[in-house]
């Protein structure tokens, strides 16, 4: 059609919202312990506060 530009990837997909995914949390293998991660930050490059392993999701 005549609006062909409008369809462009301007609208941010699913970035919106205010970090309530479900990626948002890492667990602790360990002890079950859960603590949320800065986006970026690999849950495997954190560890637990209680007992010192490496948190996983
Ligand atoms: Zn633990």
């Amino acid at each position: 059609m005549a609006n062909g530009r409008g369809m462009g990837r301007q609208t941010g997909g699913r970035m919106g919202g205010k970090g309530l995914g479900p990626s948002g949390e890492c667990v602790c293998p360990g002890c079950g312990y859960r603590m949320p991660h800065a986006r970026g930050s690999p849950c495997y490059s954190q560890k637990c506060p209680k007992c010192g392993a490496n948190m996983t999701r």
